[in-house]
Parts: structure tokens; sequence; C-alpha cells
């Protein structure tokens, strides 16, 4: 019998000689399988070099970051000393650079994801695959990469390095997981974009372990010795129990249980990972204690994020804030609130809004619609009620207003009846986009809710185009709701809006899409492009075709539309036939007199004729912010992919870039 990896070298371990039969040699035999002294060393060094990958993968995208915001602060100076086309990409330097983005980008944007079928099955973007990819290969290529050692050890081996690579998954794990979120901060990139990753790691860890778990036991089960190791050491009862814990912390986390009970998925999933932790501690073997250092890394990551969120969510309402309710047409509830702490935010921020009284211990996430020198610095949400705390507010809100509408009809009505109640705010988060200021050309594309983060990005450029000259030209706000009245959830902020733009010389186009109205849909001619009615069939709704996101041979095939689309004039036509026969003749048509400057199309977006057409026509890089359902999030990804592709961007036509933020309401 020789030494194995508990020498100071690893000589092959073999069992010649060995009586299995005999307790006493079985046993140490199997000791000396166990013995990791030598191959624990390796394993940490290997879960290092795990760690010097993430250094230098965050290192480069924060260096990216911070090139990011360089060049934009630079464009909007440029802009300010009035240089022309501060948006554009003028020297070979910046040609060369803006080339390699394009190409970045229209292999990271596209994302196929299933829409109806298989809705709970979200496939990430490209971009997120391709890093996911990578990661899964550096892990294998780490677990695998000179661990072929000969002998009764072999699978030892690379049981402890999978072992030794799962614990160091946890700070991973932890960092990705606080919303207080260093690495998003090094990064720019929000919190809840953050989370894919979270889940994936958490993937990735599962993985190692299974490895770990199937090496362990198969090198025992070689020698008839798992039972043995079973009644003589205390680790596998432990490593079994963390094992169980992790499936179930990746099986609970997957969106259609995580989604179903989303207030008991939180607690549990704390709970279970406390516990997770606990058997891991208890499981890693005296002779090794030392790896615990990666959970105590992980578990210090956990508190600090908590003390931080702890300290602002004190600070953020020691002094609680006030908000009162408003139902609108469609549900929706504008949740208007009066913060003194909170006077500061990022357009396109979210926060967890909480009104203990209407949802006791219940805090969500919503968009802030405002900007702090809008609304008189107040906090304005357009919340959706859909289940719970949602719904509540939104049935809450529509009591209130009927009894208001009484108490005026009996002129019994003061401005001081307008009951506010008491809110907490979390945050606010968010917001990691690039400066849409900063870009020649903006369209901003929502559909429903997804106003709030559009709308909001819409009345920072107004407000600062009133402060400073900027880079901006051209402005595109395009909104996709069912019916005409959901446009009163903003008609004023609009306006004013686009009324400071269009003083300040930025062309700005407002474009409605009415997908869901009888009044709006029946009329003859009103049908703009992809959206066939067939009245007979009943109301004429398009939210289907909506959220049908175009695939990509679509895309292809469509090369040749795109070119008979700019000549055509039919398009323009039927909007103005539509706008101005409802304005006669519908019943909503006081609110749509009240937008104007507005034009109402009916039926869902051609996402390619409006990416294409506003680059065609930019003269620096063009920035598209979206928010709204999956199927408007996956198509305007695709398209913005293949319209950079098809105008070959930086390569010699002239073409400037489109920059892309998709923002979606779940994680
Ligand atoms: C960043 C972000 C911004 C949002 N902004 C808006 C907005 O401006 N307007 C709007 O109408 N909707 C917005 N939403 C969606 C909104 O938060 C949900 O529709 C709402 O929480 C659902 O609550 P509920 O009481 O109706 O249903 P519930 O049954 O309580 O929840 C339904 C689903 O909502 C999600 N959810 C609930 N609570 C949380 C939470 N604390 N954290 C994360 N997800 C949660 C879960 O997926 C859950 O399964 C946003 C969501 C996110 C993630």
């Amino acid at each position: 019998m020789s030494m194995g990896g508990g020498g100071s070298t690893l000589t092959p371990l073999n069992d010649s000689g060995v009586d299995f039969s005999n307790f006493t040699q079985a046993y140490d035999f199997q000791q000396e399988i166990l013995d990791d002294t030598i191959l624990q060393v390796i394993a940490n060094t290997y879960a290092r070099y795990f760690w010097y990958g993430i250094v230098v993968v965050i290192g480069l995208a924060t260096l990216a970051n911070i090139g990011r915001i360089v060049h934009l602060k630079l464009r909007i100076r440029a802009a300010a000393a009035n240089r022309a086309r501060p948006a554009a990409a003028h020297t070979r330097l910046s040609q060369f650079v803006g080339g390699l983005i394009a190409v970045c980008r229209e292999a990271s944007y596209p994302q196929f994801s299933p829409l109806s079928t298989y809705s709970w099955l979200k496939v990430p973007p490209f971009g997120i695959l391709i890093l996911l990819l990578t990661y899964l290969a550096f892990l294998l290529a780490l677990e695998f990469d000179d661990n072929d050692i000969p002998g009764a050890q072999h699978y030892t081996s690379l049981g402890v390095r999978a072992s030794w690579l799962a614990v160091a998954q946890i700070p991973l794990l932890l960092l990705l997981a606080g919303k207080a979120n260093l690495i998003g901060a090094l990064v720019g990139v929000s919190y809840e974009r953050l989370n894919v990753l979270h889940r994936w790691v958490a993937r990735g860890m599962l993985l190692l372990i299974t490895l770990h778990f199937g090496y362990q036991s198969y090198g025992w089960n070689q020698y008839g010795l798992m039972q043995l190791e079973w009644a003589t050491d205390t680790c596998p009862p432990t490593g079994i129990a963390a094992y169980a814990l992790l499936l179930w912390l990746n099986l609970s986390t997957l969106a259609p249980i995580r989604n179903r009970f989303y207030e008991i998925f939180v607690v549990q999933h704390i709970l279970s990972f406390v516990a997770f932790v606990y058997l891991v501690m208890a499981h890693i073997p005296s002779t090794a204690l030392y790896a615990r250092t990666w959970v105590y890394v992980g578990i210090g990551i956990y508190f600090l994020d908590r003390l931080i969120r702890t300290l602002c969510y004190a600070y953020h309402n020691i002094r609680p804030a006030n908000a009162t309710l408003e139902a609108l047409d469609g549900g929706v509830t504008k949740i208007r609130v009066q913060s003194k702490q909170v006077k500061s935010w990022a357009p396109g921020s979210h926060v967890f809004l909480a009104i203990p009284r209407l949802g006791f211990g219940q805090s969500h996430p919503a968009t802030i619609a405002s900007i702090p020198s809008s609304h008189d610095g107040d906090l304005v949400f357009i919340l959706m009620g859909r289940k719970g705390f949602t719904q509540n507010i939104n049935k809450t809100a529509s009591r209130r207003d009927s009894s208001y509408s009484k108490k005026e009809a009996a002129g019994s009505v003061s401005s001081s009846s307008e009951q506010a109640y008491i809110a907490l705010i979390g945050g606010p988060y968010g917001a990691s986009h690039s400066d849409p200021a900063a870009f020649d050309t903006v369209l901003l594309i929502s559909g429903s809710t997804g106003i709030t983060f559009t709308l909001s990005n819409l009345l920072s450029l107004a407000h600062r185009a009133r402060a400073s000259k900027l880079p901006l030209r051209r402005v595109d706000f395009v909104w996709v709701v069912k019916q005409v009245c959901w446009t009163t959830w903003v008609t004023e902020e609009l306006a004013t809006a686009v009324r400071d733009l269009k003083e300040k010389g930025i062309d700005v186009n407002v474009i409605i899409h009415v997908t869901c109205d009888d009044n709006f849909t029946r009329l003859e001619g009103s049908h703009g492009k992809g959206c066939s009615c067939d009245l007979s069939l009943g109301p004429c709704c398009c939210d289907a075709d909506i959220q049908a996101a175009p695939s990509f041979e679509k895309l292809q095939d469509s090369s040749d539309e795109i070119t008979d689309l700019k000549n055509e004039s039919k398009v323009e036509t039927s909007e103005k036939v539509a706008v101005t026969v409802i304005s006669k003749s519908s019943t909503e048509n006081l609110r749509v007199k009240s937008l104007p400057f507005a034009t109402f199309v009916s039926g869902r977006p051609d996402l390619l004729e409006i990416v294409y057409n506003l680059a065609e026509q930019a003269e620096g890089e063009m920035a598209v912010l979206a928010c709204g359902p999956l199927g408007l999030s996956t198509g305007i990804r695709n398209t913005v992919a293949r319209v950079s592709d098809d105008r070959a961007v930086h390569k010699g036509t002239g073409a400037e870039g489109i920059y892309l933020h998709v923002e979606s309401f779940c994680w």
C-alpha cells in the first residue's frame, strides 16, 4: 500500500495487499483515500484562480464603464461648447472603437424567448448567454485542469477540487444578490439586472456540488467502502443535507414557483440559505477548516449589504412619506408620494414602495414616473392593479374616487378631503442606463405601465434641455396602450415635456399605438401596420400581435420592405384619418384632443420601420430605451441588432451606432 494525497508528494495510492474484509485495514485504506492534505492546497489554489478570473472580468467591465461615462460626459460638454454633431464619431480611432462596440452589441442584444406556450421559461439575451457559457467553461476548466492523478485517489482529487470551487462561489453568489451592490456600482449595472447571474452562479454551485458528491461516492464505491464511510464519518450526512437544500434553493427560484408565491418565496429563500450555510460549515472537515474563509467572506458581504440598506431605509423613512391615490382608467392607480427625505433619484429609478395600511409587511417595486424637478419634487408612480397589494391599492383608490365624486356633487368637498396614507420607501435603485441626453437621437418606447420608465427619461431630457444645450436633436416617444383613454395617465406630463423640448429646438414626435379600443380600431381605415381586425369576431384587440416579437428570419426577409416603407405614405394617411375621425366621433375626443401633438395609430408598432427610419436620419449615435412586456423587449432587441448589422455601423457606410437599454418589470 502506497501513500496518497496525505504525504508531501502525490504518489499513487493502490489497494494491493489490503484485506477489505478486515475492518481495520479497510478503515485505514478509506482514511488514505480521504486524506486530502495536498489535494486541498491544490484545490484552494484553483479556487483562488477562479477569483482572479472574476476580478479580471469585473476590472475590465469597470474600465469599460468608466470609459462609457467619460465619453458621454465629453459629448455633453462638446454640445455645450456648440461643436457640430457632438454625438458622432469624428476620428478614425473613435470610428474603430465604435465599430467594435457595434459588433459586440449586435452579438449580445438579440433575445429569443418563448412568449406564450412556455412563458415561464425566459431565455436571457445572447449577451447574458455568452457570459454564462464562459462562466461554465471557466468552472469546468478549473475543475479538470491537471486533475488526473492515478490510483485510488483519482476521484477524491476530482471531488475535492469541485468542493473547493463550490465553496468559492458563495462570496460571488452573495455579491450578486445584494441591492447595495458593489459589482453593480463598479460595472454600472443595477442589482436587478445582476439577479439572473446570481441564479446561474447558484446553478454553477449545484453542478460543482453534484460533481463533488458523485466523484467522492464513486471513488469509495470502487472499493466497496460506501457503507463504511457513512458509518464512520460525520461528513456524508451534513453533505447530503446541504446538497438537498441547494437543490431546493435552485428549484424554488424557478419562475413559476417564485412568481406564484413571491412573499413566501423570499422568506423561505433566506431561511433555506441560512440552513445551507450552517450545513456547509458543519460539512467542512476539521482538516480543512480554513475553507470556511470563503463562507465568512460571503457572510460578511451579505451583512454589509443588509447594513447599508437598513441605514438607507432608516434615513429615507425617518420622517415617513404621505401617499395619495388616484384611480385611473385601465385598472391603474396614480400614486403621489410626498417625501421629505427622498429628494434625489435618477430618471428611470425604481423604489420598493410600502403602504402598510393597504398591504402589511409588503413592499413592491415601482418605477418613479416623475423626476426631482417635476411634480413639486413628489415621487409619482403609475401602478397597474394586478393581484394582492397593487389590486388592493386600486380598489381603495376607486372607492375613494367614487365617494369623492358623490361629495363633489353634493358640494361638500374640500381640498383636504383627499386621504393620505403613510408610505415607506426602499431605494431608489436601478437607472443604470447610459445618459440619453448624450445621444443625437433618442427613441423611448414603452408598453402600458412601462411608460413610467420612458416618461421619467423624457421629463429629464426636457428639464436638462432647458438648462443647457445638449447633443440631442430628436426624440421619438412611442407608447403602446390598449385604449385611447389610458393616455390620460400622463397627459399633462407629456404636454409639458413636448413643449419644453420643442422650445429648445429639439424635434419631438409622440406616437401612440392603440391596440384594443373599439372606438378607435373599428373606424374605417384606421388600422396601422401589423393589426388586422376582423370585427365580425368581436372587439378589435391587437394586443396579441403587440407581444409577438419579429422572428430573426422575418427581419432578415424584410430588408426590401424597409426600402418600400420609407417611400410609402399609406401609413401616414391612415394615421391622419384615425386621428381626425376620432376627434369628431369618439366619446374620448376630449382626451385625444388634449394630446394634439400626438399621432395615434391603431395596432402594434412596426419596430423595424421605426428604428430603421430613425437610424437613417440620425447624425450621431442613437439611443433606444424600452420598457414593456417580454414581446416588446425581445422585439426591440432583435430589431436594433438587425438594423445595426444591416447598416454596417462604422464600417465605412457613415452609419452611427445604436445603443439599447431594455428595462423589464421582472427578474
Ligand atoms: C424594477 C421593477 C419596476 C416596476 N415598476 C412598475 C411600475 O412602474 N408600474 C407597474 O404597474 N408595475 C411595476 N412593476 C411590477 C410590479 O412591481 C408588480 O406588478 C407588483 O409587484 C405585483 O404585485 P401584486 O400585489 O399585484 O401581486 P403579487 O401576487 O404580490 O406579486 C406578483 C408578482 O410580482 C412580483 N413581485 C411582487 N413583489 C415583489 C417584490 N417585492 N420584488 C420583486 N418582485 C415582486 C413577483 O414576480 C410576483 O410573483 C415593476 C417591477 C419591477 C421588478
